[in-house]
């Protein structure tokens, strides 16, 4: 699945990062990006491999590894998301990956504001990711 990915060094260490945590890339059948924490997989929506630009894709996967990171901490929150539907993870959790995401890309050095992680997230969740990351508790 990552071979659909462009090639970018950006993209290839976060790619690395979640592979050092034993994660598989799998493509989704829904226009929908997901990790699922029973398989270890992230799922990505192959259309927007080819037509969204580098900014999307690097927000969308550190997202995904933000949930990679958040499971692995927090089991119990883990076993609880897997038995969901993609549509009906709650709203923290979904902030909690922005905000985990967000770390990564900065531990990892990859030059990227806050304005252009949140310009793809949709409210209400932008507003709150903005202020947990301009004000960090
Ligand atoms: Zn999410």
């Amino acid at each position: 699945m990552e071979r659909y990915l462009p090639e970018n060094q950006f993209i290839n260490t976060l790619i690395y990062y979640a592979k050092r945590r034993g994660v598989k890339f799998s493509h989704s059948r829904t226009p929908l990006w997901y990790y699922r924490p029973d398989t270890r997989t992230i799922y990505l929506w192959k259309e927007d491999l080819r037509s969204q630009p580098l900014e999307f894709l690097i927000t969308a996967l550190a997202h995904e590894i933000g949930h990679v990171v958040d499971f692995d901490l927090n089991p119990d929150k883990a076993r609880v998301i897997a038995c969901l539907g993609v549509d009906e993870v709650p709203e923290e959790v979904e902030i909690n990956a922005f905000l985990i995401g967000f770390k990564i890309i900065r531990d990892l050095k990859i030059p990227f504001s806050v304005s252009h992680y949140v310009q793809w997230i949709s409210e209400p969740l932008k507003k709150r990711v903005i202020s947990f990351l301009v004000n960090p508790i």
